[in-house]
């Protein structure tokens, strides 16, 4: 299945001011650890590492710091996660999106690992449960917006937690240079300033050199390995046709891919829109999706898709 990715400022975080409950120090027994590739197999059910995996995941357990650049699509979420689930202690995971942060805990709790998301969609009710887990000790992996990380009042909770590792999700948002850059994100230099032993490891797919130096020194991380994976693409490939009545071309092209689904990209919203009609006139299961929508109309769309319940998300792009 292509993956999509929704990049809506209106699904960015915005912490309210709130007053959870004060974090006391979490028990884990050292000693039980399982080895990452363990991890791989019984916890995901991957036989394998995919090339660089390995060496990254190694480099994070032994408590280095690291920037890691992988294609999408390339398994960076695995370089953090088995390091999260061998280290003691929580790993602590920055995310831009509270939709990115639900597809990855949401997968991860399918895996039966303790993970949460902590951002402005919970309840009171649902913030304060969660802190009584990491209290507790319950949970592995917590993803966190950088607004709400870098609470003086949440920096102040986790020094009290035994902590595994962070791991910052989409580190181009760190840097001046790179496309999506976010405030927020650039003031996450903090963390390695209040927590110095804390390995952190920063991962993107896309940076160029000045980004990634950008990165590095913002974050100021201590010997940092860097992993720049190969952006070879063998399973993608490009073709190019003359347009001639686009429709027509569209669904004939869509009559060749029976039993698969997949994304149509389309430059303005009314396009998405006519298309999604034009699929679904024709017995395809399409909805459209683009940052006009209510965020309700989103979701639906994209937890209809991952259920395979659409064929077709027609987006912008
Ligand atoms: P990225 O964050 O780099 O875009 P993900 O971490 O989401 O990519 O991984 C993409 C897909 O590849 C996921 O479905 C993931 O489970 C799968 N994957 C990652 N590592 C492996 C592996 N070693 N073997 C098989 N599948 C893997």
């Amino acid at each position: 299945m292509l993956s999509f990715f929704p990049f809506a400022r209106a699904e960015v975080d915005e912490p309210a001011a709130e007053q959870p409950a004060a974090l006391t120090a979490t028990a884990v027994t050292p000693g039980s650890m399982p080895t990452p590739l363990q991890v791989l197999r019984e916890v995901f059910g991957y036989p394998q590492f995919r090339p660089g995996q390995q060496a990254i995941v190694e480099q994070v357990v032994a408590g280095h710091d690291g920037l890691v650049i992988m294609p999408t699509g390339g398994g960076k979420s695995l370089c953090y996660q088995i390091p999260a689930l061998v280290r003691p202690g929580l790993a602590v995971v920055v995310s831009p999106l509270i939709a990115l942060m639900k597809d990855q805990v949401d997968a991860l709790r399918a895996n039966g690992v303790a993970a949460a998301g902590l951002h402005s969609g919970l309840s009171r009710e649902e913030s304060q449960a969660l802190y009584a887990e990491l209290r507790q000790g319950d949970l592995k992996l917590l993803y966190v917006s950088p607004e709400r990380l870098l609470l003086p009042d949440f920096l102040n909770r986790l020094a009290d937690l035994r902590l595994a590792l962070f791991a910052i999700d989409e580190a181009h948002c760190i840097s001046q240079w790179g496309h999506d850059f976010r405030p927020e994100y650039a003031q996450l230099g903090c963390l390695k300033q209040q927590f110095p032993q804390v390995p952190l490891v920063a991962l993107t797919a896309t940076a160029d050199e000045a980004t990634r130096q950008d990165i590095l020194s913002r974050l100021g991380l201590h010997e940092p390995f860097t992993h720049l994976a190969s952006f070879d693409r063998p399973n993608i490939r490009y073709t190019l046709v003359d347009k001639y009545r686009p429709n027509d071309q569209l669904l004939a092209w869509l009559a060749d891919q029976k039993g698969q689904c997949g994304i149509v990209y389309c430059t303005s919203r009314s396009r998405t829109e006519e298309v999604a009609r034009l699929l679904s006139g024709r017995g395809i299961r399409a909805a459209c999706y683009h940052a006009g929508l209510a965020r309700e109309e989103r979701s639906r769309v994209q937890e209809a898709f991952i259920r395979d319940d659409l064929d077709v998300v027609v987006a912008t792009v």
